[in-house]
Parts: C-alpha cells; sequence; structure tokens
C-alpha cells in the first residue's frame, strides 16, 4: 500500500519510499534528561512510536535510532544560558550524569508503560563527542565556522539554505531572532549558534568537559544529533522525526551542520509532532503545568489510557488535555478490551475460518494509516466495525480476533495480551492437586506439578485469592 507521510521540508503530502529498499531509517530526537518526561513530551514519543509501528505494519523493517541529550542543552535561546543538566546536579549536590542516568531510566520506562517500542539504537551526547568534534572540524575546514574566547561558532551566512525547512529566508530569520535574542555580542549574526563551549564565563566550573582542537570545552546541543544520527544511520536517512517547536532552530541548525559539513541531504523526510496542550496552553516547564505519567497513575488512570488518548487526534492536530477526555479515552479502552474478550470466549472451540472475511475492513483500516497516520480515522473504523459486528448474527470470531490483533499492532493498546479464565479440565485438576499438595506443604510435589504445567505450556502463580493460571504465548 502506498503510504503518504506529510513532510515539512517541502510542506505537503508525499509518497514515501524508502531509500533503502526495505528498510526505514529513522532517527528521533531524544529527551534531556534533566527531569522528569510530561506528558506533553511523551505525546511526542507516542507519535512516533504510531509512525514506526505503520511502517512495521507496512512490511518495512525500521531501524530507528536516538540521541540521549546528557550535555550541553542549555536553559534558554540565549547563547549563554545554563546547562540544564549541569544546574540541576548543582542543586542536588550530585554528578551531572549521576542526573542523567537517574531521569534516562525513568524516561525508558514511561515509554515501556506507554507500549511505545524502544529505540533500536540508543546513544548519549556525553558518549559520541569524538564524532561531534569530527563534524565540526569538517565545517573548520569549509571554513564555516569562527570561533572566540567563548566557544567556536557556526556562521549560518555560509549556508544559503539555512531556514529552508521553516520557509524562512535567513534575512528574515536574522531579524526574528535579532528581537529575542538578547543581543549577543559574540556572534556575527543572531542565527549563529555554537558548536562547542569553552570553559569560561558562566561555563569555568562545568563538570563535563573534553579536549578538543579549538580547547577544552563541551560540545552545544545541536551537534550532537547530527553527530549520533549520522554514526548510527548514516547520511542521508529516510525519516527525522520531532516536535514542531524543533523546526524553527534545533533541526534548521541540525541540517545547515551536517548539509555543510557532507553536501548531502541529512533527510528524506521531515514530521514533526503537535503540541499537548492544557488549559489552550503548551504543556511546559516554564509554563507551570506540567502533569507526569506518574500523577496520571496516582489519579488511577493506565498509562494506555493516555495512549488511547492520545490516538484519538491527528499527530498534526493539537490536542487540549481534560481530565474528562482522559476519562472518555479509558471508557473507550475498556470497552475495546471488554469487546476483545468476548470474542476470545467466542473463539473458544472453533477452528479458524479459511477466508479473512473482514479484509475490506483491514484495508480501509490501514488505509487511514497509509494517509499521514490519521489515527482518528483508524479508530472509527474499528468503532464501526464492533458495532456492526455486535449486531451481526453471522460471526466470525477468530477472524475478528485475529483482526483486532492485526489492529492493535499499531495502536498498541496491549490487546494480544489479555486473556479469558478458560483453563482445559485438564490443566484446572493439575492446579487443583498442586493446591492440594501446597495445602500439605508438599512443596516438591507442588514443585514437580508446576514444571509440569509449564511443559503444557501453562504458568501458575500464587496469589492472595489463590492460583491463577495463564497460558504462555
Ligand atoms: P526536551 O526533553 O525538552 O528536548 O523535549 C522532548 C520532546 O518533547 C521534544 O521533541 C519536544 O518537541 C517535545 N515537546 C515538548 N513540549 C511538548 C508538548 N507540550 N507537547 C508535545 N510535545 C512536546
Ligand atoms: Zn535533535
Amino acid at each position: 500500500m502506498s503510504i503518504k507521510f506529510y513532510n515539512t521540508r517541502t510542506r505537503k503530502k508525499e509518497t514515501f519510499r524508502s531509500l533503502k529498499k526495505g528498510v526505514v531509517r529513522m532517527y528521533t530526537c531524544g529527551p534531556t534528561v534533566y527531569d522528569y518526561a510530561h506528558i506533553g513530551n511523551l505525546r511526542t514519543y507516542f507519535f512516533e512510536d504510531i509512525l514506526r509501528r505503520a511502517l512495521l505494519a507496512n512490511g518495512y523493517r525500521v531501524r530507528h535510532a536516538m540521541n540521549i541529550t546528557d550535555v550541553g542543552h542549555l536553559t534558554g535561546d540565549q547563547d549563554f544560558a545554563e546547562d540544564k543538566i549541569e544546574r540541576r546536579a548543582e542543586k542536588e549536590g550530585k554528578h551531572p550524569l549521576e542526573i542523567a542516568k537517574f531521569y534516562e531510566h525513568k524516561f525508558l520506562s514511561d515509554l515501556q508503560e506507554l507500549n511505545i517500542l524502544p529505540p533500536s539504537r540508543l546513544l548519549r551526547a556525553s558518549e559520541a563527542i569524538s564524532e561531534q568534534i569530527a563534524i565540526i572540524a569538517k565545517l573548520e575546514k569549509k571554513g564555516c565556522i569562527y570561533t572566540d574566547e567563548f566557544a567556536v561558532y557556526f556562521d549560518t551566512s555560509r549556508f544559503p539554505a539555512y531556514g529552508k525547512l521553516t520557509g524562512q529566508k535567513l534575512s528574515e530569520k536574522r531579524t526574528g531572532a535579532r528581537a529575542q535574542v538578547v543581543v549577543d555580542e559574540h556572534k556575527r549574526h543572531p542565527s549563529d549558534f555554537a558548536l562547542w563551549f569553552f570553559l569560561k564565563g558562566r561555563y569555568k566550573n562545568h563538570i563535563l568537559r573534553w579536549p578538543s582542537p579549538w580547547g577544552e570545552g563541551f560540545p552545544g546541543w545541536h551537534i550532537e544529533c547530527s553527530a549520533i544520527s549520522r554514526k548510527l544511520l548514516g547520511q542521508p536517512f529516510d525519516i527525522h522525526a520531532g516536535g514542531v517547536d524543533h523546526i524553527g532552530t534545533h533541526h534548521t541548525n541540525e541540517i545547515a551542520q551536517s548539509e555543510s559539513a557532507f553536501e548531502k541531504p541529512l533527510a528524506r523526510f521531515w514530521m514533526h509532532g503537535e503540541f499537548l496542550l492544557i488549559d489552550a496552553k503548551r504543556m511546559g516547564k516554564s509554563e507551570g503545568n506540567l502533569l507526569t505519567l506518574d500523577y496520571l497513575k496516582e489519579k488511577k488512570f493506565s498509562p494506555l489510557d493516555f495512549r488511547y488518548l492520545a490516538l484519538t487526534a491527528h499527530y498534526r492536530s493539537k490536542l487540549n488535555f481534560t481530565w474528562q477526555s482522559l476519562e472518555s479515552a479509558r471508557n473507550a479502552r475498556k470497552e475495546l478490551e471488554e469487546f476483545t474478550r468476548e470474542l476470545l470466549k467466542e473463539k473458544k472451540g472453533r477452528s479458524k475460518g479459511k477466508q479473512q472475511p473482514y479484509a475490506l475492513i483491514e484495508k480501509k483500516f490501514m488505509q487511514a494509516m497509509a494517509d499521514d497516520l490519521n489515527t482518528p480515522k483508524a479508530l472509527s473504523v474499528l468503532w464501526k466495525f464492533i458495532h456492526h459486528y455486535r449486531k451481526s448474527k453471522i460471526r466470525q470470531s477468530a477472524a475478528a480476533y485475529a483482526l483486532l490483533l492485526t489492529f492493535d499492532e499499531i495502536l498498541g493498546l496491549g490487546l494480544g495480551a489479555l486473556k479469558i479464565a478458560y483453563i482445559p479440565a485438564s490443566v484446572q485438576q493439575l492446579v487443583n492437586r498442586r493446591e492440594e499438595a501446597r495445602q500439605k506443604k508438599h512443596w516438591l510435589q507442588a514443585d514437580s506439578i508446576r514444571e509440569e504445567l509449564k511443559k503444557k505450556g501453562w504458568e501458575v502463580k500464587d496469589t492472595p485469592e489463590g492460583p491463577v493460571v495463564t497460558k504462555y504465548y
């Protein structure tokens, strides 16, 4: 099926074809690990997961690379703001890498709870220093950098296509930027940006530091993505994705560096996820309106409720978070689970039909996904199917169940893990015998029955309510 994605770079929907047959190389900007991810951040990682799953469902292998920013991301756009991680480390009296490790771990566990597939390759900025230096050296050879006592800068006037991602001309960008960047007399043009900071001024005591041909210091934020994507995927690669806030500066700067250094495009498709809002305002640190996944869990929501909520909006639309919408998402998800369980029960004892009676519905679902990842439309195809199925007299439950699992490969709502309480009599007998043995404290016998069950593909867990058996999948 032909897939179309909206490409920020060309500002239109384009048919997607991978550069290498059968494989998609995709890079997504990772988190700056100085704090918990908020659900706005997580919406962006969710969008990238949907993108990846849609590609997988279309038969591609996906090589997905991501960076972890553990150095060099400043607290503001001004070139001499603070390093986010070093500031946090100082506040907590810890080493920056200790802070980074903690939040990286938490981030990865948030992804797991949201059923977001982990990147195939992850690399920390602090572990790709030589690659970043190599690109700066290459830029130096081409006359694209200049230095002063504080930093090495990229000279944007050396890259005429600067700003082609936003559609802005460099002159517009310069004037636009001038208003925000409080006069920075270090730079030749306001749009220039630091590639490498020296241990001067505010950064005199910067803990993370490395030698470089220009002097000891640490890399700026943008260069890490150019270096890490190149190391893990090569150049050009197929898709570069991130949040919309990255278009104007971060991605624009990545393009300027990588394309100036290697004289070929960085990526073929540029895709950007819109913001999650709360009370119609962007969810963000400076807005002070952050919600974390843990907070949603405290309020007794499952992370998958949030995933369902995110599915209800197209990734290029803003999504306004309300507790009521999260509740509706939970209800819908529960109903979907209920339906899946109904199918499981009906399916019991039936052999699979030879024909796939729901091929047309599957096609409609896949078409919605292939149209720039239209998840709201895909969900509506799913719900129409459910209503229709419940009313119809001829129910092909095995095929319907298989259809749901196919959809769930993309939706990622964990439907395949749902089980019903049906247990064959022979298995139940073994479970009962084991329970008797346990009551009599015949542990060896109980253990050997557990092994026997295991061989038959069943796992038994002891809970306060008694033994629970589940099938291995
Ligand atoms: P950061 O850790 O600040 O680099 O942000 C991680 C990702 O979250 C980036 O791709 C941002 O574009 C994205 N992001 C930040 N705020 C929001 C928001 N309110 N809604 C959606 N994505 C966001
Ligand atoms: Zn990046």
